[in-house]
């Protein structure tokens, strides 16, 4: 096979789904994406299909964090901000 070989069409939007969700090969992402950035059309479609996808994740994983558990995470990771 040859590596980050852009799909055609037909190849692309057959594997939209499976891109969207991240479950191609990291080969045949590449492939996907080499192909978006040669066609406007496909990558409208993607955008499109990823759009949905996003707002449907949204919807499902609205969870409150507790205010400032985005902070003390950040600070356990070592993170701290050079600039607070
Ligand atoms: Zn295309």
């Amino acid at each position: 096979m040859n590596p980050g070989k852009p799909f055609t069409c037909d190849e692309a939007v057959a594997r939209i789904d499976d891109f969207l969700d991240r479950e191609l090969s990291a080969e045949e992402m590449a492939s996907v994406a080499a192909h978006l950035e040669t066609c406007a059309h496909c990558a409208q479609a993607f955008a499109f299909e990823g759009h949905v996808l996003d707002d449907l994740r949204g919807k499902l994983r609205r969870i409150d964090l507790p205010p400032g558990l985005v902070d003390k995470v950040r600070g356990a990771l070592g993170g701290r901000d050079p600039e607070a």
